[in-house]
This record gives C-alpha cells, structure tokens and sequence, in this order.
C-alpha cells in the first residue's frame, strides 16, 4: 500500500513537470485617470456608450470650458451625432437612456430607441432668455454663461424608433397621440435625473427641443 501511494505522488510529480512552464505576463500599468472624474470615467466604461476622453479645455476670461471633457462617438453610442460634454454629463445622459427613455418607448411603442437626435452640446454662450435675445438683438451682449459653456447641457430634438419611426419634438410634443404621451413622460421622468428640464412648455425658445443640464440651478420647466 506504502509503495503504491510513494508510486502515485512521484508519478504526479513526474507529470506536474511535464507542463509547460507557467508563463509571466507583465500586466500593463493602470491607467491614470485625473481626478475628480475617475470614478466617472471609470463608470462610463460600463455604459453603452462610445467615448474618448478629450484634453481639459477652456477660456478662463469667458468663463467656458470643461474640465475632464469626453467626446461621446456617434458610432456604438445611441447619439445621432458626437458631442463633446463633462464626464458627469455623459453619465448622466447615459443614465437617461437606460433608465427613461428605453422604459418609455418599451411601454408606448413596444420598441426602443435607437437613435437620439440632439443639436448641441458644448457652445460658449450667454443663456438665450427672452430677454437676453432681444438685448442682443439691439447688439448688446451680456447674462449669465448657459451651461452648454461648461459642456453640462444637450438639446435633445428627437428620438428614433428601433423602426425608424421619428419622434419630434417640434411635430409631435402636443397632441392626445402615443408620441406626445412618450415625450411629456420622457420630459416628466427628466427632471428627476437632470437638474434642468426646459420643454416646450416652458417658452417660445424650446418650441422644438427639450434642453437638459446638470448645472447649479434646479428648474423642472414641464
Ligand atoms: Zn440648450
């Protein structure tokens, strides 16, 4: 019996140096991510969506730039076109997706979104109220920096149907219709995930898009 176990261990012996030599890979260096955003970044990467983080830029005399900017790709990503915005912003828009506008056109069209049409992210410009379009309108500039200076807004126009149905923002916000309803629920379920929802509803200048941002003020303009 003693011999036949001394047998077995050294025959187990014999065949664990038979294999091969585990090999020894050099793991790559984490990479650094710049803080405040790291986390975010690192949350992106479970996204469904497409991006490069981008150089800080920005004119500190205006007032305009991102910190830790990220350019969200039109490929792999549910946007009609790229746009340039914060870290925070992309998350947030990401958590938007997922978490509202996928849920809404699943209960009123049984089918998702695969495109969102936006016109805008990163612009460094005053806010356009009313008032301040008719100031400049007379050529005098001046108010408060809009946060699509600080890349924390998006203009959303419309949304593409996995059918290729569009639903508009300008054509289709008012109305008894399946379309309207998805929108003014979109619009309604905005406010609990951005600090700024500007609809239709709100004045003359967001007739045909909704604006959505995460900047410092709170305003449900529903
Ligand atoms: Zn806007």
């Amino acid at each position: 019996m003693l011999k036949r176990i001394v047998l077995m261990v050294a025959l187990s012996t014999l065949a664990a140096c038979a294999q091969p030599p585990a090999r020894i890979v050099q793991a790559p260096p984490p990479v650094q991510l710049q803080d405040p955003d790291a986390v975010c970044l690192s949350e992106l990467q479970g996204m469904s969506i497409q991006y490069q983080p981008v150089a800080t830029f920005g004119d500190p005399d205006v007032g305009c730039g991102i910190d830790n900017p990220v350019k969200v790709s039109a490929t792999g990503s549910a946007w009609n076109r790229p746009g340039v915005v914060s870290c925070p912003m992309a998350r947030t828009i990401g958590r938007f997706e997922a978490d509202v506008v996928q849920p809404a056109a699943l209960a009123n069209f049984g089918q998702g979104v695969r495109r969102i049409h936006h016109a805008g992210t990163y612009d460094c410009r005053t806010r356009r109220t009313q008032t301040q379009v008719a100031a400049s309108l007379g050529g005098s500039k001046g108010g408060r920096l809009s946060e699509h200076s600080k890349g924390r807004a998006i203009d959303i126009m419309a949304f593409e149907l996995d059918d290729g149905t569009m639903v508009s923002v300008k054509k289709d916000w008012r109305g008894k219709g399946t379309k309207s309803a998805f929108l003014q629920q979109v619009a309604r379920a905005s406010c609990s995930v951005f600090n700024v929802t500007l609809t239709p509803n709100h004045d003359r200048l967001h007739q045909d898009h909704l604006h959505l941002d995460i900047g410092p003020y709170g305003l449900c303009g529903y």
